[in-house]
């Protein structure tokens, strides 16, 4: 039972341990009860660890959606922004202010940079 190595129990640890448990069945309890609580512990560790994940998960899920409706309203208005003669032609302006953000029912309403025509018209 003495080593001189370090890996073997000394005498008086020996003694002691067999103190505390005297039978094999003292010291399966033993064991078991380590085994016992180290499993509860990984448990409640993993617990926690799925709580975090999935507050993390729900919390990137809503973001993803909040991004999706900036998106889609940025896309919304660029739908029904009615160009002015000028951006039509050469392209979008930067901060042009005869461009003109409509809605669904006013979009189809002439724009004042819009071809007046000839006045003439059409025999039918
Ligand atoms: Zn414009």
């Amino acid at each position: 039972m003495t080593g001189q190595d370090g890996a073997t129990a000394s005498p008086a640890a020996t003694a002691e341990l067999l103190a505390a448990m005297p039978t094999a069945a003292a010291v399966d309890e033993y064991w078991q009860r380590i085994c016992r609580e180290m499993t509860a512990r990984a448990a409640e560790d993993a617990y926690e660890r799925g709580q975090v994940d999935g507050y993390l998960l729900a919390i990137a899920d809503v973001k993803a959606f909040q991004h999706g409706l900036v998106k889609d309203a940025e896309l919304e208005r660029r739908r029904w922004l009615l160009r002015c003669h000028r951006c039509r032609l050469a392209g979008p302006q930067a901060a042009c202010r005869d461009c003109e953000a409509r809605t669904r029912t006013t979009f189809g309403q002439p724009h004042p940079d819009d071809y007046p025509g000839t006045g003439q018209r059409c025999a039918a």
